[in-house]
């Protein structure tokens, strides 16, 4: 549909959830997630680790890749960076606040910032305390965030470079989103998170029950992610953790797991 915006600027609104997203499993608990806009066909790829496997993905869809979005600084998060944009001419966009750590780097953005991708926008969101620039990407419309490792099913990152305090904030930020919003987090640490969860929550009938679907999954060889809000506001003792001091405490508890 066509509406004309407030300002007069013509504006072409595309429905909801148009966004095909591909997860990439690489290294031995990563992923890289391979978004495709269709109108436009520029196509984006969040945290790309490595690059062969992010390029065979694409090429094996006719995808071309324009665009890497870098969610933070971590080798396992950059490393393809150089290769990929070597290979398509990609433009690189990540965290303003760690450009001397990723050399690679075209465009800095911050929290409040908004990127495209083709005709879909996504909102930048700064959520320090695994490093210190750690950004998220949220695409409204499609109901969708790339938490980087910020937020793992029924799980945290590690305050690398910051606080339970920024954490706490990060998780009460991710709390806002409706439940429906899918949460594309960087790493496949749900079993071990909800062995450790049931832990801290050991009379959560939806921790149990959830503990006990992600070991069949996992038997299977089956990936347990995107998650949900829904999914981790029921589940995930960190988004859960009614203080920062509480966060902090099982932070350090599972730590030392
Ligand atoms: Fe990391
Ligand atoms: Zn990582």
């Amino acid at each position: 549909m066509v509406n004309l915006a407030v300002d007069g600027a013509l504006r072409v609104d595309y429905p909801a959830a148009m966004l095909e997203i591909i997860r990439i499993p690489v290294l031995s608990d990563n992923y890289v997630w391979l978004v495709h806009e269709p109108h436009s066909k520029a196509t984006m790829v969040v945290d790309p680790a490595v690059a062969d496997p992010v390029l065979e993905a694409a090429a094996a869809r006719g995808w071309t890749i324009s665009d890497i979005w870098n969610t933070h600084w971590h080798p396992d998060h950059t490393g393809g960076n150089a290769a990929i944009k070597e290979a398509t001419g990609c433009t690189i966009t990540g965290p303003a606040a760690e450009y001397a750590r990723i050399p690679t780097l075209d465009v800095q953005v911050t929290g409040g910032d908004t990127v495209r991708l083709g005709a879909v926008e996504a909102k930048v969101w700064d959520v320090p305390a695994h490093t210190a620039g750690h950004i998220a990407y949220h695409f409204a419309d499609d109901a969708a965030i790339f938490v980087g490792d910020t937020m793992f099913a029924m799980g945290c990152g590690r305050l690398f470079e910051g606080t339970a305090e920024q954490m706490f904030a990060n998780m009460q930020q991710l709390a806002t989103l409706d439940d429906a919003t899918r949460v594309y987090c960087a790493h496949e640490y749900t079993l071990s998170n909800a062995r450790f969860a049931v832990t801290v929550e050991p009379d959560n009938d939806a921790l149990a029950a959830r503990l006990a679907a992600v070991e069949s999954a996992r038997a299977a060889g089956e990936a347990t992610v995107p998650t949900t809000i829904g999914a981790e506001r029921a589940t995930n003792p960190f988004l859960r953790a009614p203080t920062a001091e509480e966060l902090g405490r099982i932070r350090a508890l599972k730590d030392a797991a």
